[in-house]
């Protein structure tokens, strides 16, 4: 566990995937993550994490039913900010990852009285009693911030870069799907680092997104071009200009230094991936033109704004995945727009209301 002032990180290792809940409990302020547990032993444990901040110990034990609680004692109020669980890894075991950020007292106070209100709902409908939780879990939403590293995307008079822009956008839209309590969200990069193309599509497969929302600002080959437009996947795609910005990004990998990734042959694509594939490209189509009309009142948008092309990044066949395009770098207005931080929160804040949009269409046709 790492614990700065403003933010705390617990990485729990997990035998298998598994759920996961949060309680907020007063008297002391504590918040506790539950994991559920089919057979296990645990070793009571306790003891102080690395690192100063809020959260001042931690103790692991047994709780009810089939989970195993983690108990932090807070110092001040706090609340989760985001948690997702990693598939195993390179050797290593799955891990929950939780962070944890300072909240006001009215926060944590309201958060503690609904948890007060879902145990006792539970506990009414359990003849067995105890505090049992529903345990819940929320869409993860992977944001693929494009380029990074050795590779600047597109760049525009000024010293200005796609990386820097769509690295910035991308965690603003980060802090708002967070805020929406709806989401789980990962970002593919964090930082100015660089990932292969088959990296950022492998993350959020393994992660089982339920949306892959890759980020970019790319240059267009006709400068007057301009708006922002989403693009799914279609290998199959006419648009001779579409082409070539698919496939200029497709090249990101030969920038750093690796080999052109390879599409999967048609003929190792079985039947089953091939209609999953069908699935996430119906999907996938319903996600772009949630956010193209959320979009639409307030930014500028390209004609014909839904757009497919055949981008690496969006292969994953069992991921829903759109690449959306902030503007262009090649043309001076979309420039100005996308170098203003009033601009991106306004944009980010229209995509995270599409994306809303799209899980209520999939929640309606669920019911
Ligand atoms: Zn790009």
């Amino acid at each position: 566990m790492t614990i700065t002032p403003e933010r705390a990180r617990l990485v729990i290792d997990l035998a298998a995937k598994t759920e996961f809940a949060f309680v907020s409990l007063d008297e002391p302020n504590r918040l506790a993550v539950d994991v559920r547990a089919g057979t296990f032993t645990v070793q009571e444990t306790e003891g102080e994490p690395a690192g100063e901040g809020f959260v001042t110990r931690f103790a692991i034990e047994q709780a009810a039913g089939d989970r195993v609680r983690t108990v932090l004692s807070l110092s001040a109020p706090a609340q989760v900010q985001q948690a997702y669980v990693l598939e195993p890894y390179d050797g290593q075991p799955a891990r929950l990852v939780v962070d944890i950020i300072p909240a006001t007292p009215e926060e944590f106070a309201a958060n503690v009285a609904r948890d007060k209100q879902i145990s006792a709902a539970t506990s009414e409908s359990t003849p067995a009693g105890g505090s049992e939780l529903p345990i819940a879990t929320r869409p993860l939403v992977v944001i693929d911030p494009g380029h990074g590293g050795i590779d600047s995307g597109a760049e525009a008079p000024g010293g200005f870069r796609e990386k820097d822009i769509v690295l910035a956008f991308s965690l603003k839209l980060q802090e708002l799907l967070v805020q929406s309590g709806r989401f789980d969200v990962a970002l593919t990069r964090q930082d100015d680092s660089y990932l292969r193309l088959e990296e950022r599509v492998a993350l959020a497969r393994a992660n089982k997104a339920d949306l892959f929302v890759s980020i970019h600002a790319d240059s267009f080959q006709q400068p007057e071009i301009r708006g922002a437009s989403i693009y799914t996947r279609d290998e199959r795609a006419t648009d001779i200009l579409d082409k070539v910005l698919a496939d200029n990004e497709n090249t990101s990998d030969v920038i750093a230094g690796f080999v052109m990734p390879q599409v999967m042959a048609p003929e190792v694509v079985d039947i089953l991936v091939d209609l999953m594939r069908r699935e996430m490209r119906a999907q996938s189509f319903a996600a772009a033109q949630a956010i193209v009309h959320s979009l639409e009142p307030s930014v500028q948008l390209r004609r014909f704004p839904v757009r497919q092309a055949d981008f690496f990044v969006l292969q994953a066949p069992d991921v829903p995945s759109v690449l959306v395009e902030l503007g262009y770098m090649s043309n001076p207005a979309d420039v100005t727009n996308l170098t203003q931080s009033s601009w991106r929160d306004r944009t980010a804040e229209a995509i995270a209301r599409g994306i809303s949009t799209y899980f209520d269409s999939l929640d309606e046709e669920a019911q």
